[in-house]
């Protein structure tokens, strides 16, 4: 059984911006994962994460922009869950990528409420951001959690409280794996 998503996107962290995050995996392990490992791969997870557009270009200084987004709002959310001040370096980089905010359009299509995506990765960025913000500055903050698996260190809501392992199969289904590995071992068979 494959249990390992590898250079797979997820997107059950519980809001996007989470997921964005979620784009450099294990970040606790030896080897962290580059999810976003070039261009198409940031237009890729756009497309899938936030609706936008097949036509909005990604550049490298696109690729760069979204990492340094990516590495702020990570700082903010594990300050968050640690309980400790968020870093002043972190907080200005969100309120540079809020900057250039422009808001979607909303629209009804067959009765069905939508809205635009992002038309580029700087709107991209300052929506992540801004929801980033909103939530760690309320009292949503406190649905944060990291997954308790050692290499993982993923971050996602849990409205619940009772989560320990992080959305999705991998590593609840390893921990299981192990711990019934463990049982056979104990039991000899
Ligand atoms: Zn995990």
């Amino acid at each position: 059984m494959k249990i390992d998503t590898l250079g797979e996107f997820t997107f059950h962290a519980g809001r996007p911006w989470l997921d964005f995050i979620a784009t450099q995996a294990d970040l606790h392990a030896t080897q962290p994962l580059e999810r976003l490992s070039d261009t198409s791969r940031l237009a890729e997870w756009l497309r899938r994460g936030m609706g936008a557009e097949p036509e909005v270009k990604v550049t490298e200084a696109d690729l760069d922009l979204a990492r340094w987004a990516r590495d702020a709002l990570q700082a903010l959310a594990d300050s968050a869950i640690a309980g400790t001040a968020p870093p002043i370096a972190a907080v200005a980089a969100a309120n540079r990528a809020i900057e250039p905010y422009t808001p979607p359009r909303a629209w009804v299509d067959e009765g069905r409420l939508r809205h635009s995506g992002p038309h580029s990765v700087e709107t991209a960025m300052s929506w992540l951001a801004l929801e980033a913000v909103l939530m760690l500055s309320g009292d949503d903050a406190r649905q944060l959690r990291r997954c308790a698996a050692d290499d993982c260190g993923d971050v996602f809501a849990d409205p619940s409280g009772r989560r320990r392992w992080c959305p999705g199969d991998r590593c609840g289904v390893k921990q299981r794996v192990r711990a019934h590995r463990e049982r056979n071992r104990e039991t000899g068979s």
